[in-house]
């Protein structure tokens, strides 16, 4: 009910100020949380825009503050603040600096909370579960900071996590929202198509970025958005790289490595053009007029198809063909 919903903002919104009020004034926040923001590049106006925080090493922080407040354990457990064993109720987020995920109108609705330690033996980040006013397919983090620029510039740029969103914003790229983790879902998409038909997709420059970003092109070709990729050097994703260059030289980057995703694909699945194997070759086309096939708009599919006839030096009628195949296939 709007009574339940309007409760979770109320204790996900005091949760976010109490990580906010530890990041800054606690000796623990400030020496471990706040030191690493810094130690990251982030500075303090950067800072505050994405309302991070820090949650103490303590079984009960938020748990303790929250309940001297009056606010029922019921309720924090319902927002996915803490976890319960038994009859043992704890925090969920310790020892970690926390990064609110807030919906369109800038309402926190989750977290997600990456650890400061590197031994693997916790996971990099957690989330918050499931509720009832977050769901993760529906949502893409930095929405908030980024829709009014998204709309300006007629495009969104996608990444894959919170820190990208984060550095790209402080190099002034101000359109960038991020999937953070999960594979781009249809209503992620629509929830973009609000503010633009453009997307230019830019994923972490290794094997699980590439994969992550072809599925990403083929989600945005079904829903008929127009997409763009951009590359980065091997193991770099956009927090990294932006932070090696100005952010003049950043900005310049993006613009002149946006490419199509035809010639994005063939690029990489023929390794820069040079992978000549005709075998590979055939399997290039066939992974290219899949793409393609997924288009919805026929003039859109029938001027992509020129583009890849030029590209891949085949017959148009060729590609024609086997795309009609596919079509008829699915229908
Ligand atoms: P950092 O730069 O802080 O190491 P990252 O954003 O580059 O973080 P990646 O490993 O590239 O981290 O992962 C991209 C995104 O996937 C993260 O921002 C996060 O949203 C999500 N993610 C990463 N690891 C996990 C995990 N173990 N559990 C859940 N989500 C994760
Ligand atoms: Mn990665
Ligand atoms: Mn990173
Ligand atoms: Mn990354």
């Amino acid at each position: 009910a709007q009574n339940e919903r309007d409760s979770l903002f109320i204790i996900l919104n005091f949760a976010s100020e109490f990580f906010k009020k530890q990041l800054f004034q606690s000796e623990e926040g400030k020496s471990i949380g706040l030191s690493y923001f810094k130690e990251r590049g982030f500075n303090e106006q950067t800072i505050k825009t994405f309302e991070l925080g820090y949650s103490l090493d303590q079984w009960d922080g938020l748990l303790k503050e929250a309940k001297s407040k009056g606010y029922s354990e019921d309720i924090l457990e319902k927002a996915g603040l803490i976890l319960r064993q038994e009859n043992k109720k704890y925090d969920r987020f310790r020892g970690r600096v926390m990064f609110p995920i807030q919906n369109v109108a800038g309402k926190v609705i989750a977290f997600g909370a990456r650890t400061l330690r590197s031994d693997k033996k916790q996971p990099k980040y957690i989330n918050s579960p499931e509720t009832d006013v977050y769901h993760k397919s529906n949502i893409l983090y930095g929405i908030h900071q980024a829709r009014q620029a998204i709309r300006n510039e007629d495009l969104c740029y996608l990444v894959e996590g919170y820190t990208d969103v984060i550095s790209m914003h402080q190099a002034g790229v101000h359109n960038v929202v991020a999937s953070s983790g999960t594979s781009l879902t249809k209503e992620q998409i629509q929830l973009i198509s609000r503010y633009t038909k453009n997307i230019t997709v830019l994923y972490d420059g290794d094997s699980a970025g590439i994969k992550a970003s072809f599925r990403g092109i083929d989600m945005i070709l079904e829903n008929d958005l127009d997409v763009r990729a951009v590359v980065f050097p091997d193991g770099q994703d956009p927090d990294s790289f932006s932070r090696t260059m100005t952010s003049d030289a950043f900005q310049e980057y993006l613009k002149s490595n946006a490419r199509d995703f035809i010639t994005f694909k063939t690029d990489i699945l023929t390794d820069g053009g040079k992978q000549t194997d005709p075998t590979k070759k055939v399997q290039v086309i066939r992974d290219i007029i899949e793409s393609i096939s997924l288009i919805p708009d026929g003039i859109k599919r029938s001027v992509y198809v020129s583009a890849s006839a030029n590209l891949l030096d085949v017959e148009e009628q060729v590609l024609l063909s086997e795309l009609n195949k596919l079509i008829i296939q699915k229908q």
